[in-house]
């Protein structure tokens, strides 16, 4: 049995399946953008399901929102966004790719089992390091770089009818600022009482040059995010609740505890108390899958100053007043995506083949059950009815086209955790055989059980 997949056999598993295609392929594409297919949008929409199940349905005082991507600039003045989320970038004079100065560093520390650290180095340390160490452009193999420009990520647009009273506004970087900036109408409308939280899921863009590890980075991706607004005091039992709680969500999700780690910052924002990054071991090594900030009172001062709106929350017992602390969960929803495919991409030799599975929590799969009639003709009609009536209660797929051995290998494929088989004994007896995806057992169950049967096994 093998685990590690090469991210080529993910890829090549995503487009021929139907999950991930490369973005406007048919007009060759565009650089890291992706379009999730049949079976992927419905992965990632239980994964993002699974998320607000355990971050907002099961807590009692987690509110979520869904803001506006595009916002008043003034958001991002107040966020600090237009004046410092930006990478260090630098051009190649031979072939002009573009690569991120830190990335470099990090790739080459990395092969060479170096401890640097480029968050800490100022933009003239980066390039002398690049220099002493005689760093290539990953595209063309020669050392000819320009020196180190900053660049905004964010993606600027502009808003109004005529040339002349055009306004710039950007795409959002973050789904946070619709959580800080929502903070008082979610405290009042809800009555919400202190310490509580805002949740969203939804699209950030950030313009970023990526080393091109699939759905990893892009410039377009979904993050998941939660913020806890909490008493100064609070704050650091929420910081290491929430480190838990992070954890907790991805093995509930089925990930390995070996495959994950945490990994604190070894840089802080001049405001952060602490933050930390859960990793996973990605097939290009242990990466970023989510953060963890303890962000103090940071956020709502800032819009506090540039808002004019006093974002002072009342105790309603003592009558305290203060600015909230925020501690901050954010995740994105397409790395997590990437995350779970790797984790559970198995090979598996059989006698005579290689059985590729992909052994996801019930929960996440894309159809849960797949009905596959043994003979068209004999079993088809059955099979239809039992499609129909079974369909009203979650995902299923209809197949009966090939030997049932293949039909049994596609669904190993996009990981389908049952296929329900009509054969005879279903018309006869009404009785259908369900077989596991994972052990490839088979048991017989009555029609009438299988609707019980199957939405007690895929629980989140
Ligand atoms: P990185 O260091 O990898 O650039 P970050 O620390 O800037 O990430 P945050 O701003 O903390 O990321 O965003 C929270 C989460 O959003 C990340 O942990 C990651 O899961 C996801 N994320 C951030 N940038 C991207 C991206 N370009 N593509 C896909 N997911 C992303």
């Amino acid at each position: 049995m093998e685990n590690n997949p090469t991210m080529e056999k993910i890829v090549n598993l995503c487009k021929n399946r139907g999950i991930i295609f490369a973005g406007s392929e048919i007009y060759g594409g565009m650089g890291n953008t992706w379009d999730y297919g049949p079976i992927g949008v419905e992965i990632k929409n239980n994964i993002k399901r699974a998320w607000w199940k355990m971050f907002v349905q099961e807590n009692k005082n987690a509110y979520g929102v869904d803001a506006a991507i595009l916002m008043n600039s003034r958001v991002w003045d107040a966020s600090g966004h237009t004046a410092s989320f930006s990478d260090p970038k630098m051009d190649c004079k031979e072939c002009k790719a573009r690569s991120r100065a830190d990335n470099l560093i990090e790739e080459y520390a990395k092969k060479h089992n170096i401890d640097v650290c480029p968050d800490k180095m100022t933009n003239e340390e980066m390039e002398k390091f690049i220099d002493d160490h005689k760093i290539n452009c990953p595209k063309c193999g020669k050392h000819n770089f320009t020196n180190i420009r900053q660049f905004n990520l964010m993606f600027e647009t502009s808003r109004g009818v005529t040339e002349d009273n055009q306004n710039k506004i950007y795409l959002r970087p973050e789904t946070a600022q619709g959580e800080f900036v929502n903070f008082l109408n979610v405290q009042r409308s809800m009555r919400a009482k202190v310490p509580f939280s805002i949740a969203q899921i939804g699209k950030a863009f950030r313009n970023e040059v990526t080393p091109g590890n699939f759905i990893f980075r892009t410039i377009e991706f979904e993050q998941m995010e939660h913020q806890l607004f909490c008493k100064e005091g609070q704050d650091v039992e929420f910081y290491e609740e929430y480190k838990q709680k992070a954890m907790d969500y991805l093995v509930r999700l089925g990930f390995n505890r070996e495959h994950l780690r945490y990994k604190d910052h070894d840089k802080l924002a001049f405001y952060a108390k602490a933050a930390c990054d859960i990793q996973f071991k990605y097939p290009m090594g242990w990466e970023e899958l989510n953060g963890i900030h303890n962000r103090t009172n940071h956020d709502l001062s800032r819009h506090q100053e540039y808002s004019n709106k006093s974002m002072l929350y009342m105790d309603p017992v003592t009558n305290e007043k203060y600015i909230p602390y925020v501690v901050e969960y954010s995740i994105g929803a397409d790395r997590l995506m990437l995350a779970v495919l790797c984790e559970a991409y198995n090979e598996e030799k059989l006698e005579n083949e290689t059985r590729v599975v992909l052994k996801l929590h019930p929960s996440l799969a894309a159809n849960k059950l797949a009905i596959l009639p043994l003979m068209k003709r004999d079993h088809g009609d059955k099979a239809n009815e039992i499609y129909k009536e079974l369909s009203k209660h979650f995902m299923c797929d209809y197949d009966e086209s090939g030997s049932i051995g293949k039909r049994y290998r596609r669904q190993d494929e996009i990981g389908t955790p049952f296929c329900l088989t009509v054969d005879d004994n279903t018309i006869n007896n009404n009785t259908v055989t369900i077989r596991f995806r994972d052990s490839m057992e088979q048991i017989t169950l009555s029609i009438d059980e299988v609707k019980d049967f199957v939405l007690k096994n895929i629980q989140f």
